[in-house]
């Protein structure tokens, strides 16, 4: 039985260790951290459980392809979905905007709000609507198709590509622009933060949202990682935790081994990088076998740029059943870090659906606050300096709390700060570059990001994970670690079992 080694047990790593055992390998994991799910996961923290990942998982919808792989990963075996009526709501001055699954309600309701919108709304809803014959693409990745696959599969998308032209080439702000009313504008504006960001990073959340492609597991993030491990595990799958990989043992053009920073090493026929290709590139490949499609994207952050997080958990001692899931609220100014524009709104989401997240009669909030490029400089200088990496992190913890009370007062000494990770966090438990929790953000004046994985120079060894394709996220990581099994059975010229149709 040929052996392979997998760096990293996230997401990617866990489906390819999945298809691994069912198509006849014999395969290990090997992960730095004592439990499995990368950046799909959760933590306790007072009595509260923070969950770190999903705000909503594509794929969720019985009868699409993307959701048969992921009940074949054990992902969504048995699970309830929560389905949320609003993908968000922002308020703007006393007008709430809500982005409502139900697309006619969604447009009636922004009618109301701004009449003089109506044919603007009504164009912008039927784009979404077109989109909902859209399913991700989860099986055979087009380089493997035969011609006819390939017309197949492009037929299948000719309704993606007109509103790909439409807006591609556009921004969110320019997109936010032809609406007239402030809060429509500040609404679709707050999708992103001010920049190139193309507008497909607002019309394809919502057309999988209101076609009910996405909504949300119950039990979160960290129990979704764990359902995929144990499937891994009851397919004779072997795991290898804390234990970081550290050094390739490279003869010719193949890998031979890996080495671990508990000493530990291990070798194989095939070895899969489901780790951050930074990590892979620089510092198990040591600069020598780097890729120029990686290259050209680390060394254009405007055209490619990235993103992290702070990530704030609130506890509440009260239920919070009649505020919406996810709400955007201004501020009066929250400033983070010494040299960065401070914030003038908040995006919280509450778990109020989910009662064993917190204790009885009480809510855990999160926060989440992007950080790109000069923050993501900052955060990295100030981690250096322990104790004001950690004042900082608590008084921004507190202004969160001010804000939150301010907003609602009733909540006024009934909230806890639980924790505050920053995108330094990330980098620190999941080796993340830069601290990303997505691959490289979509913009108007970069090229998406379509790679296979392979890497010149060295024929037993592939990349896998949330990086090879935009815009990165769960179901990139399952799809692709699905798909690097589809190659090394094509080197091993095996057909690919999967237990389930992918053509
Ligand atoms: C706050 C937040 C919210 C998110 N919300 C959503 C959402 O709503 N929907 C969605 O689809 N996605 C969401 N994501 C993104 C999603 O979590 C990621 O896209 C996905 O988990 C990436 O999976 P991956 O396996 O590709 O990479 P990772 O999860 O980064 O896994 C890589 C693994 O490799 C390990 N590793 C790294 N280096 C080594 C080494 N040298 N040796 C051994 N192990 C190593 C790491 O510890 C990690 O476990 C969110 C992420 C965050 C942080």
């Amino acid at each position: 039985m040929k052996k392979i080694v997998i760096i990293g047990g996230g997401v990617a790593g866990l489906s390819a260790g999945i298809f691994a055992q069912k198509n006849g390998f014999n395969s290990i994991i090997v992960e730095k951290n004592q439990i499995l799910g990368g950046e799909c996961t959760g933590w306790n923290r007072q009595g509260y459980h923070i969950d770190g990942c999903i705000h909503w998982l594509v794929g969720t919808k019985e009868g699409t392809k993307i959701h048969d792989l992921w009940t074949t990963v054990g992902a969504l075996d048995g699970v309830d979905i929560y389905h949320p009526e609003s993908f968000m709501a922002v308020e703007h001055g006393e007008v709430t905007v809500n982005f409502y699954r139900d697309l006619d309600r969604l447009s009636s309701s922004w009618i109301e709000i701004s009449p003089e919108d109506k044919d603007q709304i009504e164009d912008f809803c039927s784009d979404i609507k077109k989109l909902h014959s859209f399913s991700v693409p989860s099986g055979k990745p087009v380089d493997m198709m035969n011609p006819f696959e390939k017309i197949k599969y492009f037929v299948s998308m000719k309704d993606i590509g007109p509103i790909m032209q439409k807006y591609g080439k556009i921004s969110v702000k320019e997109l936010s622009n032809k609406f007239v009313h402030p809060a429509l504008r500040e609404a679709i504006a707050s999708f992103m933060p001010e920049g190139d960001y193309s507008a497909i990073s607002v019309l394809f959340p919502l057309g999988t949202f209101t076609s009910e492609q996405s909504s949300i597991p119950k039990g979160g993030s960290k129990a979704l990682a764990n359902r995929m491990f144990e499937r891994y595990i009851s397919l004779g799958g072997k795991v290898e935790t804390s234990c970081e990989v550290v050094e390739l043992d490279i003869k010719g053009a193949a890998v031979k081994g890996i080495k671990c920073n508990d000493g530990k090493s291990f070798d194989a026929d095939y070895f899969i990088a489901a780790c951050d290709p930074k990590v892979l590139y620089e510092k198990l490949l040591k600069g020598l076998y780097n890729d120029p499609e990686f290259e050209k994207r680390y060394n254009n952050p405007e055209i490619y740029p990235l993103a992290s997080n702070i990530y704030v958990g609130v506890g509440y001692e009260g239920e919070m059943n009649n505020i919406p899931r996810t709400l955007k609220f201004p501020v009066e100014s929250i400033d983070i870090l010494q040299n960065q524009k401070p914030i003038d709104y908040l995006q919280m989401t509450h778990y109020g659906y989910e009662p064993d997240f917190a204790p009885k009669g009480h809510t855990v909030i999160t926060f989440a606050i992007n950080q790109f490029k000069p923050e993501l400089d900052e955060w990295e200088a100030l981690a250096s300096d322990k104790k004001a990496y950690s004042d900082e992190k608590i008084r921004i913890g507190k202004e969160v709390i001010h804000a939150m009370e301010t907003r609602f007062p009733h909540m006024k000494g009934k909230l806890k700060l639980l924790d505050v990770a920053t995108p330094q966090t990330y980098v620190r438990y999941c080796n993340a570059n830069r601290g990303a929790f997505m691959g490289f953000w979509p913009t108007i004046s970069g090229k998406p990001l379509a790679h296979t994985g392979n890497i010149k120079g060295l024929d037993n060894m592939l990349l896998s994970g949330q990086w090879l394709q935009p815009p990165g996220g769960l179901p990139v990581a399952v799809i692709t670690g699905k798909d690097t099994i589809m190659r090394i059975c094509r080197k091993e010229k095996k057909d690919f079992v999967a237990s389930w149709k992918y053509e």
